[in-house]
């Protein structure tokens, strides 16, 4: 997953054939703005490093895009792969909900005491 160096003319040919078109809003990169290419699936993902994979973008948007959605969507998939591999323990004591609430009725009418059971009979005799 290494990262290769794109050169200018390989930048200007993804440029053109996406029509300086941004991929994240759909906008044109106007002249002189500056824009990045953006990996539409983050290499960190398996995405691939070139090919259609490479997209032109915002700056502003790529790195927006970067942090608000690539970032925390690489993090959750490093934790998953982790929990999947069993590098990560599970919760020793399962979650407990809160259970539910009494409810008025019940509150009201609580259950009766019923009468004590008896456990054992004496035999008579021994
Ligand atoms: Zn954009």
């Amino acid at each position: 997953m290494s990262r290769r160096r794109i050169s200018t003319t390989e930048r200007l040919a993804i440029f053109k054939r996406h029509r300086g078109i941004c991929h994240l809003c759909h906008g044109k990169i106007a002249i002189a703005e500056l824009w990045d290419l953006s990996h539409g699936i983050p290499l960190e993902l398996g995405g691939e490093d070139g090919g259609d994979n490479l997209q032109p973008a915002h700056r502003s948007c790529h790195r927006d895009q970067t942090a608000k959605v690539d970032l925390p969507t690489i993090a959750r998939a490093k934790r998953r792969e982790a929990r999947h591999r069993g590098a990560r323990p599970a919760p020793k004591r399962p979650i407990r909900s809160a259970g539910f609430p009494a409810s008025a009725k019940r509150k009201a009418n609580p259950t009766p005491e019923l009468p004590r059971r008896r456990l054992f009979v004496e035999v008579e005799g021994r």
